[in-house]
């Protein structure tokens, strides 16, 4: 059936909104797809999309084969299975003290993105603002629009991209339904301090909002231990935290992540996961349960691996001319290209496959206009990768000086 041109306007207005058009107005790709496909067009070094080179744990990856060949292969229940949220529960109070009904509190989903999802179709509709920071992970400001609410963002400052606490006060209005942390922040790499994480909870508090907050890169912290904000006084009622197996375990394939949170929250997400994906796959579920069981060596291992990978990007980029700004966490570097004579990042990233041999992702993809011209100048590299190519990536990004 055609749709009619009311019709059609809304679902132009709702995919636009979404990020879902591309500059032509046809249905896009998410910027992810766009890099990956142009590095695999020119043989580039893939420092775009977020993904290791390498693969997690070989007993994990045992583990989801004996689970298969054991006959793990019907679903699972809808929340996950048992041995998955009891899994999360020992995690949540082995490293923050946090204690979690596994019945109640938990439940496992279809990788982190899921867990938006779900959380913001739960808890976000038409009327209702969702603050997020900005630069943000691209599926918020696509769920928010998906959910028919209102985006409302707090600009995030170089150089260590936290937020200004007057600024983050003046976006909270008696609409604001939902506030999304994401902590270690991608893509900028920024750790928000103790201040800033209290200050939300205190200002959600007082607008009687909900705190989802996206900690995915909890175990990729250089400096200070993570921070999760369900430990920090007056949270935990109000707050929904999601993670995932995919940066914790380098198995971002498998689509594993969890939820956790006061059990009539974490109900209403589940209500809404059963009709997203109604459950999540099983032998991975039992892999990723034996995972989360690691000493407290394993998951230090994760950090020191990384920073080391950090440093050398950091290095190859500063040779080559780019501003770094030194990320905390994640596995993420925004560099300015701005020094060498580039302003407009995103034209840059749609040539530099091509120019040099690596991809990276523009930051202003990740903003709103505004926000796009603040960080019109920023490219974001991952850093998951092996030393020798993030050599080799840096070596050759420094022939760009020549390019200009
Ligand atoms: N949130 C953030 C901040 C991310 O960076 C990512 C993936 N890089 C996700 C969520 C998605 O995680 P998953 O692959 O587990 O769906
Ligand atoms: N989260 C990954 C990143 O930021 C990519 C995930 C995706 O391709 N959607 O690079």
């Amino acid at each position: 059936m055609q749709a009619g041109p009311a019709e059609r306007s809304a679902w132009q207005r709702t995919a636009a909104g979404a990020n879902l058009l591309g500059a032509d107005g046809k249905l896009g790709v998410t910027i992810f797809e766009e890099m990956t496909s142009l590095a695999v067009k020119h043989g580039a070094i893939n420092l775009g999309q977020g993904f290791p080179d390498e693969d997690g744990p070989a007993e994990m990856m045992e583990a989801a084969r004996a689970a298969i060949l054991n006959g793990a292969n019907q679903y699972a229940p809808g929340q996950g299975i048992p041995r998955l949220r009891e899994a999360v529960a020992v995690h949540q109070e082995r490293f923050y003290g946090i204690t979690l009904d596994p019945w109640r509190e938990v439940i496992v989903s279809t990788g982190a993105t899921e867990g938006i999802a779900a959380a913001v179709l739960a808890l976000a509709g038409p009327g209702d603002e969702v603050l997020t920071f900005e630069p943000f992970y691209d599926s918020y400001g696509a769920m928010i629009a998906l959910a028919g609410a209102e985006h409302v963002t707090v600009p995030l400052h170089a150089p260590s991209f936290q937020p200004h606490l007057a600024e983050l006060e003046a976006a909270f209005t008696p609409r604001t339904r939902l506030v999304i942390v994401n902590n270690p922040h991608n893509p900028t790499g920024a750790v928000f301090g103790r201040d800033v994480l209290a200050r939300i909870v205190e200002l959600a508090g007082k607008h009687d909002a909900v705190i989802l907050t996206d900690e995915v890169y909890e175990h990729l912290v250089f400096g200070e231990p993570h921070i999760p904000v369900a430990s920090l006084p007056g949270a935990a009622a109000r707050t929904l935290t999601i993670s995932s197996a995919g940066k914790t375990f380098s198995f971002t394939g498998w689509k594993v992540g969890w939820v956790t949170g006061p059990e009539e929250l974490v109900a209403r997400v589940r209500t809404i996961k059963q009709f997203l994906t109604y459950s999540s796959g099983t032998p991975f579920q039992e892999a990723v349960a034996q995972g989360l069981d690691y000493p407290d060596e394993f998951f230090r291992g994760i950090a020191s691996a990384l920073e080391a990978k950090r440093d050398i990007l950091a290095e190859g980029l500063r040779a080559a001319g780019l501003d770094v700004f030194m990320p905390l966490g994640t596995y993420f570097i925004t560099a300015d290209a701005a020094p060498l004579g580039f302003d407009d990042a995103l034209d840059l990233a749609r040539r530099l496959p091509e120019l040099v041999g690596v991809a990276a992702i523009p930051v202003s993809v990740f903003c709103h206009p505004e926000g796009a011209e603040r960080t019109r100048s920023l490219l974001r590299f991952a850093f998951c990768k092996k030393e020798p190519l993030l050599a080799e990536a840096a070596a050759r990004l420094s022939r760009l000086v020549d390019l200009v």
